[in-house]
């Protein structure tokens, strides 16, 4: 089937230019003022903008924690991002240790099988490192096309790695070709620091931020960027929150190493104040890192605008306030940590970005999707607008004013953070490789409709200055 988006304003990386999109079997056939074939179904784009599908890079759909499971699954999850503009996410599979990495990959494919209304892939956790997962990890990238791995430094006694570990690992993705992703703070002190909190009778869910101060997460990515400059690997720091963190990731790339530097929408617009809403409802903005003070919001977008971080994840790690984070009304450490952000991701992004001027639309466009193709392994399948590309495209009105609320996101869960946020734009319709996901704000997609990605190996586009160098 033919599709023809026409009079929409093109904007990709590069570019922002008006042409018409046609789309053939699923794929973007031609770009153009006068590309008008006979039998092609017409779209009008007209005011708005025709961006490439956004990609999540940082997702945790039906994932096991703190005794609970959050709230959105491959099918919710996956709607609601489609709502917000986005195509493609990457979801993190977790692994236990003494289990064969194999084993965790099956669970994970159940998960989104049947479900997945978009295309999706898969980082993988490394908990430990030994010869059985040495052995294992060409097939999980040659075979599975699994090409990023996630170590933690933080979480003691749950999904924490030791040093050598993530050294480790740091050295085998340098061999196979891999890009090493670290949830930067120091495990082991939060563990005193919490332990401390607790015994000075100190229960509510402030003290989640207050025993996890940005130092920490400040020293586990310098920590982190020196082990990779020893490894000669390359590094992608998730959900930089804070400006000690910036810092060292700025410094390294300064040092011409490969390290990359992601933030996500929570913390560009909430702050810690946030946990100390009455009622047990600073609960709702419980995650890890914590909210900051609102002076390291202007260190994140500066850092976005200049470039020392280049991507927007959502970390979309859903969970009810009624029944699931009220598991640590007695006890912040029992909150289970994380938030619905996968819907609003683009929106904010766009709203406090683009139209307050702080970044411009081929940033946002980067930012959200060609930058997160090109690190990932998707490039230029996804992430752009060009003749072959995948069909995955979002027809964005700059110019409609929403107001964020749990009442008509798409999210399974009973909040939103981000309630009663005025944002400009928003997405009308949304196609994943040439059929429509969502159609004039309407979901007239398909459970099972998603495809799982087989990814390429880091290198080939990741670069390192906005010159495009290649870096290997
Ligand atoms: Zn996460």
């Amino acid at each position: 089937m033919k599709r023809l988006i026409k009079n929409g304003t093109i904007v990709t990386a590069a570019d922002v230019y008006h042409a018409d999109v046609l789309i053939e079997d699923g794929k973007i056939a031609a770009i153009g003022e006068h590309v008008s074939p006979h039998d092609a179904e017409i779209i009008d784009a007209k005011g708005c903008y025709v961006f490439p599908g956004g990609i999540d890079p940082h997702t945790h759909l039906d994932m096991p924690f703190g005794g609970t499971v959050t709230k959105d699954d491959f099918q919710s999850g996956t709607i609601a991002a489609a709502f917000g503009g986005t195509t493609t996410v990457i979801d993190f599979c977790l692994t236990n240790k003494g289990e064969p990495l194999a084993k965790a990959i099956e669970t994970w494919h159940n998960k989104a099988k049947g479900k997945a209304v978009i295309d999706y892939g898969f980082h993988l956790m490394i908990s430990e490192i030994n010869d059985d997962v040495l052995s294992e990890l060409p097939k999980v990238i040659e075979e599975e096309g699994i090409t990023s791995f996630k170590v933690f430094m933080a979480y003691k006694n749950v999904f924490q790695a030791d040093d050598g570990t993530l050294y480790r690992t740091l050295s085998a993705a340098k061999q196979l070709g891999a890009l090493v992703m670290v949830h930067a703070e120091n495990g082991d002190v939060i563990d005193y620091l919490t332990k401390q909190a607790l015994a000075e009778g100190h229960t509510e869910p402030v003290y989640h931020a207050l025993t996890r101060p940005p130092e920490l997460e400040g020293e586990a990515t310098g920590r982190a960027c020196q082990l990779t400059q020893l490894a000669d690997s390359q590094l992608y720091v998730v959900h930089v929150s804070c400006a000690q963190a910036v810092e060292k990731i700025a410094e390294a790339r300064n040092k011409g190493l490969n390290v990359w530097g992601e933030t996500c929408p929570q913390y560009l617009v909430l702050d810690q104040s946030y946990l100390e809403k009455p009622n047990f409802e600073g609960a709702k903005y419980v995650w890890s890192p914590p909210l900051r003070e609102k002076w390291h919001q202007e260190v994140l977008w500066n850092a976005l605008k200049n470039g020392q971080l280049q991507t927007l994840g959502s970390d979309q790690c859903s969970f009810d306030f009624k029944g699931q984070k009220e598991l640590g009304r007695d006890d912040f450490t029992k909150i289970p940590n994380g938030g619905p952000i996968i819907e609003d991701r683009l929106s904010i992004l766009f709203s406090e970005g683009v139209k307050k001027g702080r970044i411009t639309l081929n940033q946002f466009v980067d930012i959200t999707s060609t930058r997160i193709a090109k690190l990932f392994g998707l490039f230029p399948k996804k992430g752009t607008i060009a003749v072959g590309s995948d069909a995955d495209l979002v027809i964005f009105d700059p110019n409609v004013e929403r107001v964020i609320s749990a009442e008509t996101h798409h999210m399974a869960v009973d909040y939103n953070p981000f309630e009663g946020m005025k944002v400009a734009g928003e997405p009308i319709s949304v196609l994943s490789r040439g059929e429509f996901v969502v159609r004039d704000k309407v979901f007239v997609g398909k459970p099972g409709y998603g495809q799982y990605l087989k990814r390429e190996k880091y290198g080939k586009y990741a670069v390192l200055n906005e010159n495009e160098k290649l870096t290997i």
